[in-house]
């Protein structure tokens, strides 16, 4: 499970041993030293998690947090928070801001590599190898396989990449610039049209056994996988 983490942090030393057991783990690491330079870069490329420090110089790890959860296209963006406190009220004002875990320093990088771990499950079940499943449409995320009962179904690495983003996040309406940011991982260079292009690729490639009517057009919206057969349009 490879994740792009982007650790904020202002201390060299912590800086080092996250980077260097992120990194031994099969993380993306990328580093900031302030949040002002967080936010710079968060806007550049949205990272699958952000490792936050909770005293930083300038606006603090957790005013960053808050920032981060007040706007759309970072809200949904899980974050550990580092911090040297271990008072429980801290704690509390920590998870408070939206922060999907904490951990106290001195912390053992096992731990840290656990917990990010945890979150990503949680929080980003399509970066996990986890198989997939609805309706009989099966993706194998270890073998890059999809099938449908026994039947393979041929399908391009994009179409791959946006099924299992649909397939982990079943249900829900996600507008194209969510598609963008979660399957293409920027929306800055690519167009909203893409998304379109991609999804009829996609139903394409699974009409023949009948499972493109999982993938539903909510008009003025964007798109949803959904089990259930209603007509959205
Ligand atoms: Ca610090």
């Amino acid at each position: 499970m490879a994740a792009n983490i982007l650790v904020v942090e202002d201390e060299p030393a912590i800086q080092a041993l996250i980077s260097t057991n992120l990194k031994r783990a099969g993380h993306i690491v990328l580093m900031a030293v302030d949040a002002e330079s967080a936010l710079q870069q968060v806007k550049q490329t949205l990272p699958d998690l952000i490792l936050l420090d909770w005293m930083l110089p300038g606006m603090s790890g957790i005013e960053l947090a808050c920032r981060l959860r007040a706007e759309e296209r970072t809200r949904l963006v899980p974050i550990i928070i580092l911090t040297a406190r271990s008072d429980e009220h801290d704690k509390l004002l920590g998870l408070e801001t939206g922060a999907d875990d904490y951990i106290t320093k001195p912390f053992s990088p096992r731990e840290l590599v656990a917990r990010i771990k945890a979150v990503l499950r949680r929080r980003t079940p399509q970066i996990t190898e986890d198989v997939a499943e609805i309706g009989g449409l099966r993706l194998d995320p270890a073998t890059h396989c999809v099938t449908v009962g026994d039947q393979p179904v041929k399908i391009g690495p994009t179409e791959f990449r946006l099924l299992h983003f649909l397939l982990t996040h079943t249900e829900r309406v996600h507008s194209r610039t969510q598609l963008l940011d979660q399957v293409w991982g920027d929306h800055v260079f690519v167009e909203e049209r893409t998304v379109d292009v991609h999804i009829r690729r996609l139903r394409a490639a699974l009409e023949a056994s009948g499972r493109d009517t999982l993938i539903q057009t909510v008009r003025g919206t964007g798109y949803r996988l959904s089990a259930a057969l209603t007509a959205t349009d």
